[in-house]
């Protein structure tokens, strides 16, 4: 089964307008690598905007960090996957370690907001991934399957569709701490057969799992090259357009 790779670039809270302005504008000269891959921006949510507009015209696409699950309402400070919409977004990230372990997000609001994604037809980027010392407990599959039974609980196999896995583990990212190729495929195959179990075969094989964690242009193509490794989630070097071209264009010819 030939799954495309998607390549995303993980912003957290970098870049000014006119920063994100200038990636988008140098990226887009190197927008034929959207031909061997699919390739998402992800800004700040004021940058959405700016990003989309620089980057309209080229298969590049745009996304969200992180969404409401309600469509309105007095909920300060949040916003709703239609105004990410209206902003220019297709994609979003879900659940991410940040998320998770920094602001509180529960498996639970995950689930309120994969769902919320799904509903409005933005596609879900779900983060999973276990802490060092879930790691070192040896509980790292019991954990990413705890993380994977909440978030699609209410999810039935056609709206669970789009949704792109990131295994994320949570000691890799930001520490230059990448996890091996060997435990990023073994831990992608046990989410495979996770979907397999919960959305049957089909679901399972055409579903794509990125890895993320200190992932570099030095790093990506031993983690690319592997079948399980259906593209990369990439913080700290998605910050420089080179950088990100550089592991972008690591993907291999289909
Ligand atoms: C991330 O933010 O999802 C991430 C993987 O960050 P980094 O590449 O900096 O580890």
């Amino acid at each position: 089964m030939h799954r495309r790779k998607i390549i995303a670039a993980n912003w957290k809270m970098n870049k000014s307008i006119s920063a994100a302005e200038t990636f988008a504008r140098e990226f887009s000269r190197r927008s034929d690598l959207a031909d061997a891959c699919d390739i998402v921006i992800i800004p700040p949510f004021f940058s959405v905007r700016p990003v989309a507009d620089t980057l309209a015209g080229t298969q590049i696409h745009v996304g969200a960090q992180d969404l409401h699950w309600e469509a309105s309402g007095a909920f300060t400070g949040e916003v709703s996957a239609a105004m990410l919409q209206d902003a220019g977004a297709t994609y979003v990230i879900v659940g991410h370690s940040e998320r998770r372990h920094l602001m509180g997000e529960s498996d639970a609001v995950v689930a309120k907001k994969l769902a919320a994604a799904l509903r409005a037809s933005l596609i879900p980027i779900l983060c999973v991934g276990e802490t060092l010392a879930e790691r070192e407990a040896g509980r790292q599959t019991g954990v990413v399957e705890r993380q994977l039974t909440t978030a699609f609980e209410a999810v039935d196999e056609r709206a669970a569709a789009p949704t792109v896995i990131a295994y994320e583990p949570v000691w890799a990212i930001g520490t230059g701490r990448t996890a091996s190729a060997e435990d990023a495929v073994a831990m992608h195959r046990a989410i495979r057969d996770w979907m397999q179990t919960r959305f049957g075969e089909t679901a399972a094989a055409v579903a794509r799992i990125q890895y993320g964690g200190s992932v570099n242009p030095d790093n990506a193509a031993e983690l690319l090259a592997r079948e399980d490794i259906d593209g990369l989630l990439v913080g700290g070097a998605s910050l420089d357009a080179g950088s990100f071209a550089a592991i972008a264009g690591a993907v291999p010819a289909a």
